[in-house]
């Protein structure tokens, strides 16, 4: 893990490559991983359970991961701290052969994030922005009940109610109230 604008998040898998199909790794992951992308207020460490097991022809990463992220309400504006779960499932394919070291065409199926290079790395950073960004609700809340903010003044109803919310007749009542 580098320090830096884009952290990285590079695990050397050339030891579980050597090994039969079905050898498993686990660990545990715990990363600084500010600054991933521009357009993310990354406010805890990523933290979680990670396992990766060797399959015929790939690195099957797993993991349950948390975070903590900045955001919006988009009801009543406020920034707001709220937690994230990723549950990351990717296959990581290598470039080269392992025992052999010829390397292995890539399909087109196989997406770029999910190589393993030449030197036998896997980064996880790729696929951890992405699935930060599909877990992003797509309407944040401050809270469930959020009220928002008074359509006339602006007064976040969280800090109590305004002046003129007492104040506004229903038009129709008005209407009624001239023609009596
Ligand atoms: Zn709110
Ligand atoms: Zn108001």
């Amino acid at each position: 893990m580098t320090q830096g604008k884009h952290p990285d998040m590079k695990i050397n898998v050339a030891q579980l490559l050597k090994e039969p199909t079905g050898a498993v790794r686990r660990g545990n992951l715990s990363e600084d991983i500010t600054g991933m992308d521009d357009d993310l207020e990354i406010k805890s460490l990523l933290t979680g359970p990670l396992k990766m097991i060797r399959t015929a022809d790939s690195i099957l990463v797993t993991a349950s991961l948390r975070t903590a992220l900045g955001l919006q309400c988009s009801r009543c504006l406020e920034p707001f701290s709220a937690p994230v779960e990723l549950e990351i499932e990717e296959e990581f394919y290598p470039r080269v052969d392992i025992h052999t070291g010829a390397k292995i065409p890539v399909t087109q199926t196989e997406e770029e994030a999910a190589i393993i290079d030449e030197q036998h790395v896997l980064d996880l950073a790729e696929v951890v922005r992405q699935a930060i960004f599909l877990a992003l609700p797509m309407h944040p809340l401050c809270t469930e009940d959020c009220a928002g903010l008074c359509s006339q003044c602006g007064q976040n109803f969280k800090d109590g109610p305004c002046e003129c919310t007492a104040e506004v007749v229903d038009p129709r009542l008005e209407i009624l109230k001239q023609l009596l």
